[in-house]
């Protein structure tokens, strides 16, 4: 299921060092301009008092272009940055070896913030207030600490599950900015511009049909786009066009709002097993065979998107419109009298 066509993560095959398609500074990033007007707004400001941006968080389900605006606002500073992400910093050790080789004005990437563990959060905390780190030498009563001073860096934390950060650290970021799906004309601009640097013949309606199709999430948009340049190179002229992009993706089972086998399946498990809800979030990974953890980072925000599933105190709840977009007849709100999803209908 970590394969699906439409995952927001990297599949396998891909690296996130593959950056041909990754825009490089501000104007190339396409969308979001709610964060790139606060953003040039504060790097012009850093820039202007000749220090570094504060530390940003920034957060949002995968694929959005997280990473890429780190990189953007290095770019934007003329600094390096250096990528890393929570898992991968297990020891304190570990996070003090990267923090003492940073440069002045350097950026720390730290993908997956909220999984750094509690004993490197803790090193992380002065570091991000006082830029400095305090190391503990010797063990027992002989045992003191020593403070080293670091560069002034910024930190760029990046997260899907703000709930999941713990509040201190949260409270060190001086600016939190949120990510959200792209609407229609900005993923149409991405497939567009995609398309241009892979040299990809698309006319609009191509672009317009793998657009919508992506689920509001860039890296969906080039990987369908790459997927459709091969359908029509083997079945089609080469050109991309709406009927050569539209019976690509209906090969691939990815339908007219960009859902998949697997999307469709939690709304049927949802809708056969549990009369389309409430049902908690546990019992729903367990019908699915699935990780909790990826049901709410993976499957649940676009389909939250779309409006066809709702999250409430008492679980997990369909929408009308996922029956009719499954072509099922809803439920009369009667026949359910007390399960609240009369509400949603
Ligand atoms: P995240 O870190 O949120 O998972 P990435 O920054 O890795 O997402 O973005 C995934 C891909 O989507 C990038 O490789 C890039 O090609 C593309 N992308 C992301 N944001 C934009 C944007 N604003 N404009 C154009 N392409 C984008």
């Amino acid at each position: 299921m970590s394969d699906r066509i439409v995952s927001p993560g990297l599949l396998g095959e891909e690296s996130p060092a593959d950056t041909s398609l990754r825009p490089r500074n501000l104007s190339e990033y396409i969308g979001q301009s709610r964060v790139v007007e606060n953003l040039q707004i504060a790097l012009r400001a850093a820039q202007g008092r000749g220090e570094p941006l504060d530390h940003v968080l920034l957060y949002g389900p995968p694929g959005l272009g997280k990473t890429t605006l780190a990189y953007v606002i290095a770019a934007e500073m003329g600094v390096n940055v250096k990528v890393t992400s929570g898992p991968v910093v297990e020891r304190p050790g570990d996070l003090a070896a990267i923090l003492t080789n940073l440069r002045e004005g350097d950026i720390l990437f730290v993908d997956e913030v909220h999984r750094l563990s509690r004993t490197v959060e803790e090193v992380l905390y002065p570091a991000m207030e006082d830029f400095c780190l305090d190391l503990m030498i010797g063990k027992g009563p002989a045992a003191r600490s020593i403070r080293l001073n670091l560069p002034r860096f910024t930190l760029i934390g990046a997260t899907t599950r703000m709930a999941l950060l713990t509040s201190p650290l949260r409270d060190r970021f001086g600016v939190v900015y949120r990510l959200d799906f792209y609407d229609i004309e900005a993923m149409r601009d991405i497939v567009h511009r995609s398309a241009t640097i892979l040299g990809i013949p698309i006319d609009e309606a191509g672009a317009d049909e793998v657009a919508s199709r992506a689920r509001g999430t860039p890296r969906v948009a080039n990987r369908l786009l790459r997927r459709v340049r091969d359908y029509a190179e083997v079945k089609g002229t080469g050109v991309i066009d709406r009927a050569t992009a539209s019976a690509a993706l209906a090969m691939l089972q990815v339908d007219a709002l960009g859902l998949d086998e697997s999307d469709r399946r939690v709304l049927h498990t949802l809708i056969d097993k549990f009369d389309g809800g409430p049902v908690g979030l546990d019992t729903l990974a367990a019908a699915l065979n699935e990780d909790a953890d990826t049901i709410m980072d993976v499957y649940e925000p676009y389909l939250i998107q779309l409006g066809f599933l709702e999250r409430t105190p008492r679980g997990r709840m369909t929408t009308r419109h996922a029956y009719s977009h499954l072509g099922l007849t809803a439920p009369r709100p009667e026949a359910k009298p007390d399960s609240g999803q009369e509400r949603l209908f």
